[in-house]
């Protein structure tokens, strides 16, 4: 009922416009049927009645125009901020994504280095004989003093 308020409004005017009109025109002929005395009477109630019609009618007009607009700028307010609530909320996903995936890539990085950590076997070389030879990280971090087992000397765990 009240959609396109605007529109109806111009309408009423256009239709007041014509039932005014109307009145004004019967009135001032009821006038100048009256007899001489009622033409003047006749003719300010044309000219006078007219003119109350017609600044009626631009009135309402305008009003309606003012409506109209206002209904307008509301529904361009109501798509702006629709529009910036989307931005936000996409802006938000974004971060969450990008925080899930450094969540995701530090989860990796801290099972790599448990996996690493110190079952690993290390590979080096005595500094006597120069053969090769491994031990597990945990067997360095614990053993400072180290002898080789190929050629008996010992030395010291660079861990
Ligand atoms: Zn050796």
């Amino acid at each position: 009922m009240f959609d396109k308020i605007g529109e109806k409004i111009n309408i009423l005017a256009k239709f007041s416009f014509f039932i005014e009109m109307v009145s004004v025109i019967i009135g001032a002929i009821i006038c100048f049927y009256m007899g001489d005395e009622m033409t003047a009477i006749g003719f300010a109630v044309l000219i006078g009645g007219s003119l109350a019609a017609y600044i009626g009618a631009i009135m309402l007009c305008g009003f309606g125009k003012l409506v109209e607009n206002s209904d307008l700028l509301t529904e361009q307010i109501r798509e702006e901020k629709a529009k910036k609530r989307f931005k936000e909320e996409r802006a938000k996903e974004r971060q969450i994504s990008k925080e899930i995936n450094n969540y995701r890539i530090n989860a990796q990085n801290n099972l790599m280095d448990e996996r690493i950590d110190d079952s690993e076997y290390i590979d080096f070389y005595c500094p006597e004989c120069r053969e090769k030879i491994a031990y597990t990280k945990a067997f360095l971090k614990e053993n400072q003093n180290l002898e080789c087992p190929l050629c008996g000397s010992a030395f010291r765990s660079q861990f």
